[in-house]
């Protein structure tokens, strides 16, 4: 069954998308954690981090590529801002899809609260 985010990809489910090639689409986070909260994910299925394969690693380097260039344009580069990607229950992940957590424009938090 296509994952959510892979309805999003298909345009069967409505999203704020910011950013999109052949391989990668971005997107607003619907529940937003920080001023910007936008999801960067790989239009291929891969569940979780455990699933990424050594062919997978020229798409996993074009994820850290987008994020660049998305906080490049949110001119949040320089400021700073946390990535962030869930893996499995006790990672608190909901959607197997794997994706990037970008949060920014604001001082995120510490790491545990
Ligand atoms: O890392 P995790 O799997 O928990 O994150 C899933 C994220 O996907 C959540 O932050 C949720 O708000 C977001 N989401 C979304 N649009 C949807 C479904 C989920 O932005 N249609």
């Amino acid at each position: 069954m296509a994952s959510i985010f892979t309805k999003i990809i298909n345009r069967e489910i409505p999203a704020d998308i910011v950013y999109e090639t052949e391989d990668i689409i971005a997107f607003n986070d619907i529940n937003p954690q920080a001023k910007y909260h936008i999801l960067v994910v790989p239009k291929k299925e891969i569940s979780t981090i455990n699933d990424i394969q050594k062919e997978d690693t020229d798409l996993i380097g074009k994820i850290y590529l987008a994020i660049k260039e998305i906080t490049k344009e949110l001119g949040i580069d320089k400021t700073g801002y946390r990535v962030i990607t869930n893996c499995n229950e006790d990672g608190g992940q909901e959607v197997f899809h794997i994706h990037f957590h970008i949060l920014g424009g604001e001082k995120i938090g510490p790491m545990r609260s």
